[in-house]
C-alpha cells in the first residue's frame, strides 16, 4: 500500500471521499493531518510516497532530508514556494503544483479588483451605505484608453492582458521568460512599463528574483496617480516602501489579494485607506476552481503512483535520480 499523506491547512477540503475512492484503485490511502511545524509535519508523515501541502508547515530542506520515503509532493496551488525546490530535486523529490485550476478566477479577481480601483466601487459603496450623495471629488479612471502594465505574461498574465484589451486599455507586458503569448500586448522592459502604465498588474511567481520587485525605487518608477494590483504574492510588494509611496501620494491607489503576512494582522498600515482595496487571499476561489483544483491534484497523483510521473512536475530534472513509486511502498 502506498501512503498519501495530506497537510490540512484550515480543514475546507474535507471530506476527502472521492480522493479516497480514486487511491484505493491506484492501491494507496489517504492521512489527514495537520502539523504546528516542520518536526510534527516529519513525525506524521515519516512514512508517506505522496505529501499533499495546502499553505504549512513549509517543505524546508530540512524537512525534506527527514523524509526518507517521499517521492512526489504537491502543492495545492499555483504558486509552490512553500518548497524547496532545489533540495527536492537533489534529494530525488519531484514537486508539483496544480497548474491552471484557477488561472480564470484570479485573472477575473485582477479585473475586478483594477475595475473596482478604476470606478472607486469600494470607496462609493461606503458612502452609498452612509447615505452621502455625490459626495466629494471623482477620481474614477476610464479603463478604456487607459494603459494597463502586465508583469507576468504566463497563464493568469496572459488572461488579464486579453481581457484588459477587450474593455478597451492598451496593454504594455513585461516578462523576460515568456515566449510570444496569444494576446495584444506590446513588450516593452520593466521601467517603461511603470513609467507609462495607469494601472500595473502582477503575475510573477515568488522567487529569489521577484521578492520585492517592488520596493521604493521600482514604486518611484510609477506615476502618482497609478494603481497597483497584486493577487500573486505577497513577498513581491515590499509592504513597508508600498505604505510610504501611497502616503507621499507617490502612489494613487493599490489592491491586493496576498500580503507578506498572512492572515493580515488587525494592526497592518495598509487597513482604513479609501485608495487601498483588500481581499483576503480570495483570487482562486470558486466552486469550479475547487473542482478542478480536487481534479489536478488527485489527477496527478494517480498518474504518479501509475506511471512513476506526472505532468504537473515542475522540476522535471530530477527525472533521471527521481525516487519513484518503487523505491516507496511498491
Ligand atoms: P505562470 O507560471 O503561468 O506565469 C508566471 C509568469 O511569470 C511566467 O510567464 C514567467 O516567465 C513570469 N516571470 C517569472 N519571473 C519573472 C520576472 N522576474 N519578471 C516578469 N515575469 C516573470 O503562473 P500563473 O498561473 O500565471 O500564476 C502566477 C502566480 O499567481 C503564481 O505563481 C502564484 O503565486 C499566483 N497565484 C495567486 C493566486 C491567488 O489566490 N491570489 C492563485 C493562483 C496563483
Amino acid at each position: 500500500m502506498s501512503s498519501v499523506v495530506q497537510v490540512e491547512y484550515v480543514g475546507d477540503l474535507a471530506p476527502y471521499d472521492d480522493e479516497v475512492a480514486a487511491l484505493a484503485e491506484v492501491g494507496a490511502d489517504l492521512t489527514v493531518i495537520r502539523a504546528a511545524d516542520g518536526d510534527a509535519l516529519v513525525d506524521a508523515a515519516r512514512d508517506a510516497d505522496v505529501i499533499w501541502l495546502e499553505w504549512t508547515p513549509h517543505l524546508t530542506r530540512d524537512v525534506l532530508a527527514r523524509l526518507p520515503r517521499l517521492g512526489l509532493a504537491i502543492r495545492w496551488g499555483v504558486g509552490y514556494d512553500q518548497f524547496d525546490v532545489a533540495a527536492a530535486t537533489e534529494l530525488g523529490i519531484a514537486v508539483a503544483n496544480a497548474p491552471s485550476y484557477c488561472t480564470e478566477d484570479v485573472a477575473e479577481h485582477a479585473l475586478a479588483l483594477l475595475l473596482a480601483l478604476s470606478r472607486q466601487v469600494v470607496h462609493r459603496d461606503r458612502q452609498g451605505q452612509q447615505g452621502l450623495w455625490r459626495h466629494g471629488p471623482a477620481p474614477h479612471r476610464r479603463l478604456a484608453g487607459s494603459t494597463v502594465g502586465v508583469i507576468g505574461l504566463g497563464r493568469i498574465g496572459g488572461r488579464v492582458a486579453r481581457i484588459a484589451s477587450a474593455f478597451g486599455a492598451n496593454v504594455l507586458g513585461y516578462d523576460p521568460v515568456a515566449p510570444t503569448i496569444d494576446a495584444p500586448v506590446r513588450r516593452v522592459d520593466l521601467e517603461e512599463l511603470l513609467r507609462e502604465s495607469d494601472f500595473v498588474s502582477v503575475h510573477v511567481p515568488l522567487t529569489e528574483t521577484t521578492r520585492h520587485l517592488f520596493d521604493t525605487g521600482t514604486l518611484a518608477l510609477m506615476q502618482p496617480h497609478a494603481a497597483l494590483v497584486n493577487t500573486s504574492r505577497g513577498g513581491i510588494v515590499r509592504q513597508e516602501a508600498l505604505v510610504e509611496a501611497l502616503d507621499a501620494g507617490r502612489l494613487g491607489a493599490a489592491a491586493l489579494d496576498v500580503f507578506e503576512q498572512e492572515p493580515l494582522p488587525a494592526d497592518n498600515p495598509l487597513r482604513g485607506r479609501d485608495n487601498v482595496i483588500l481581499t483576503p487571499h480570495e483570487g482562486a476561489n470558486s466552486p469550479q476552481a475547487l473542482r478542478d483544483l480536487r481534479r489536478e491534484v488527485c489527477g496527478a497523483t494517480v498518474e504518479w503512483l501509475r506511471t512513476g510521473w506526472a505532468a504537473s512536475i515542475v522540476n522535471p530534472q530530477v527525472r533521471p535520480h527521481a525516487r519513484g513509486v518503487a523505491q516507496g511502498a511498491r
